[in-house]
């Protein structure tokens, strides 16, 4: 599961090229691709709503691999690294790859602040169906808890 952000120019046009990328890649299909949603800006709010999505990859690519796609494709969408948690036009982050457990600081899985983020678990919920080997989590569940004091609102029902 991969998750995906934007919030700078078009933001839902930088959603869109991002999963046709991620369908472009080598031995990689989307299963399934979330609704689209917006929420506020966590850790920094002098910043404007972002557009989250989350798809979840069926893909031969090893999990590192994987990620240097990802950053290959933020960078192609004119990703400048600029502040931590500053706005993006495109910010592509692996929640889980399979059972995968890693503390690499390269690659952390399952993504570390993936469990206290609305903005994450929200848009998880909606393809958590599709989970294969994945942790035995309740995504909905943590989803709800978190939405109570971060504000994320569907943003386009039929968005993917
Ligand atoms: P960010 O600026 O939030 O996109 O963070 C990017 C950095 O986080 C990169 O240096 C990645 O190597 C690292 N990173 C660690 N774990 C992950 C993960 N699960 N998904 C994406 N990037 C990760």
């Amino acid at each position: 599961f991969v998750s995906l952000g934007s919030n700078l120019g078009d933001r839902a046009g930088y959603l869109r090229d991002a999963r046709e990328a991620l369908s472009a890649l080598p031995a990689t299909t989307v299963v399934a691709a979330s609704r689209v949603y917006e929420t506020a800006p966590q850790e920094r709010d002098d910043q404007d709503a972002f557009l989250n999505q989350v798809v979840c990859l069926e893909t031969g690519l090893q999990p590192l691999d994987l990620l240097a796609e990802c950053q290959r494709i933020e960078s192609e969408h004119g990703r400048v690294r600029t502040l931590r948690f500053g706005p993006r036009t495109l910010d592509i982050d692996i929640l889980l790859f399979q059972d995968a457990e890693s503390d690499d600081p390269e690659l952390t899985l399952p993504h570390p602040r993936m469990v206290k983020r609305a903005f994450v678990l929200v848009p998880l919920a909606d393809v958590w169906e599709h989970a294969r080997g994945m942790p035995d989590m309740d995504v909905a569940g943590l989803g709800r808890a978190t939405a109570r004091d971060q504000r994320v609102r569907l943003y386009e029902a039929t968005e993917g």
